[in-house]
């Protein structure tokens, strides 16, 4: 059994990355299981280091976050070279006895078969990728938002900042287009502000739940309507993300949240609702509200802050 023998009784098997340079992994609680990737070399360095669930933020040890298809090919690998042993083996016992004399019986045996053979796999195709401000990993998950695997650290304030300098760059293509093409792409960028921050604020509510007053209703809060956002943050997690701002600056923030709602509800036509909320000058009852790229750039801005003031204070709230 020398065969056999020398394969000894432990197996080394390495996990190599796909072609792009990532490598799959999947959550080990058993109601989460969900799959990401991660590009080996590029985040945190050093011993005994934990990987984090994107999605559920679990942490555990990293050789707990094998996929089900990278352990089933490290078992077929095991066993393909455990049966190719044994056949080596079992062939060094052939025989083949002819039949001696008259009535002689001949007898033989002859070894025949195949290592069992690897199962292959390939890694699957993710959505978003992202390279972590903190602490420089590249990961990939399905949707959008998610913890890093490596530091932990959660991504909703990074992707609004991302978000937001897709909008300046929408804003510096509609301020080079005559009027009629750049008010649509000034109209298209206050949305994507709007439902960036919408998006980010859910998801920062969401993951913080577990802070606040009423986790169940901090993880339903809605961003469309700043204003009530903030009282509704203010209430459960005892926190003021405006207060970044000046007056005349969050003036501005509920002015263009407004026009968005206007645009989105009331194809921009002035209503007695915004003018309440707005006590904007400007505008006149039944005519189109006007929205310009200053003031976008300067939501932009103002939007910036207030992300990292709510992010900031619902990380250190606990
Ligand atoms: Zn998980
Ligand atoms: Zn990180």
């Amino acid at each position: 059994m020398k065969h056999l023998e020398r394969l000894g009784s432990q197996f080394s098997i390495s996990i190599t990355p796909d072609e792009e340079g990532f490598i799959g992994r999947e959550c080990p609680v058993a109601e989460c299981e969900s799959y990401f990737k991660l590009q080996p070399g590029t985040g945190l360095t050093g011993k005994d280091l934990q990987c984090h669930c994107p999605y559920c933020g679990h942490e555990d040890a990293p050789d707990k976050f094998f996929t089900q298809a990278q352990i089933e090919y490290a078992k077929s690998i095991v066993l393909s070279q455990v049966t190719g042993a044994l056949i080596k083996d079992l062939k060094t016992l052939e025989f083949n006895h002819r039949p001696s004399g008259g009535f002689g019986i001949g007898i033989s045996m002859k070894v025949t078969g195949q290592p069992t053979p690897v199962r292959h796999y390939r890694e699957k195709q993710l959505e978003t990728e992202v390279v972590c401000d903190t602490c420089t990993l590249r990961y990939m998950i399905y949707g959008v938002f998610g913890f890093c695997p490596d530091c932990g650290t959660h991504n909703s304030l990074q992707i609004l900042g991302k978000n937001l300098e897709l909008v300046d760059k929408m804003l510096a293509v509609a301020e080079a287009q005559e009027s009629a093409v750049a008010q649509v792409l000034i109209e298209n960028a206050l949305e994507d502000c709007v439902s960036s921050f919408d998006g980010f604020g859910r998801e920062t509510c969401r993951v913080f739940s577990s802070r606040a007053a009423t986790p169940e209703k901090a993880a339903e809060i809605r961003f469309q309507n700043i204003a009530s956002a903030r009282q509704r943050v203010r209430e459960q997690f005892g926190v003021d993300f405006a207060d970044g701002l000046n007056d005349s600056e969050w003036a501005l923030v509920i002015r263009c949240f407004q026009k968005r709602h206007l645009l989105a509800h009331k194809m921009g036509v002035v209503d007695e609702e915004y003018i309440q909320a707005t006590s904007d000058h400007t505008a006149v009852l039944g005519r189109k509200s006007q929205v310009n790229s200053i003031e976008i750039r300067a939501l932009v801005a103002a939007l910036h802050t207030l992300g990292e003031h709510l992010s900031a204070s619902l990380r250190c709230e606990s």
